[in-house]
């Protein structure tokens, strides 16, 4: 457990791209469907219980929500997607607020998206892979709640998973993950190190 995520500390909500913190330094954001298990590899990575709580309480779920680690760098929890009782038109406001982060955000180096190993690729997934393809932003899927598979059928998923995506090459890689059980903590740490640039002098 690499002991420098634990310093990760809410810093402030973001309704409308204006309000995010200055967009310098280093950025990963996170994303995935509602429910996907977002929060909780947030706080497993950076070995905290109730850190993306922030990002879940009422009215902060369709922000962006800024963690920093250090005067350079932070990590972003976006909405959550995929919320069946959300209105329309705050859906689309929720989407628009995503797209313009991720389209006009410098500081951004990566994308953790996260998705349930049991029901991985959903609709919406695949939809932010194209569009994080196009915009030539590397993203790292983490299969979350491995925990829950047997084995040979979590490597099974991996497998399956990382087949269909070869067509993205080295822009899109995919890892086992359970923040239950603390697995894939290290490999997802040095994806975020590497995109963090951590290590080398901001
Ligand atoms: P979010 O909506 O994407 O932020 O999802 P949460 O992190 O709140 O998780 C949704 C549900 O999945 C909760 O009941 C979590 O306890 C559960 N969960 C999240 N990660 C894991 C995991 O690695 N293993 C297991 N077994 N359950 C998990």
């Amino acid at each position: 457990m690499n002991p420098y995520y634990r310093r990760a500390r809410f810093l402030s909500s973001a309704a409308r791209l204006h309000q995010a913190p200055p967009d310098h330094g280093f950025e990963v954001a996170f994303a995935g469907r509602s429910n996907a298990g977002k929060s909780s590899a947030l706080n497993a990575l950076c070995d905290q219980r109730a850190l993306a709580k922030t990002s879940k309480t009422p009215g902060r779920t369709r922000l962006l929500n800024f963690f920093v680690l250090d005067h350079q760098r932070r990590l972003v929890d976006l909405p959550g997607y995929g919320f069946a009782k959300v209105p329309e038109g705050t859906r689309r406001e929720g989407q628009s607020l995503m797209e313009g982060y991720l389209s006009q955000r410098h500081s951004l180096q990566g994308l953790m998206l996260v998705m349930d190993c049991r029901h991985p690729l959903v609709e919406f997934d695949r939809q932010m892979l194209e569009w994080n393809a196009h915009h030539q932003l590397p993203t790292r899927i983490l299969l979350t709640k491995s925990d829950k598979l047997k084995r040979g059928a979590a490597s099974a998923t991996l497998l399956r998973v990382r087949r269909e995506l070869s067509r993205y090459g080295d822009m899109v890689s995919v890892q086992l993950f359970s923040s239950l059980k603390k697995l894939g903590i290290d490999d997802a740490h040095a994806q975020l190190d590497g995109w963090l640039r951590l290590g080398e002098e901001a």
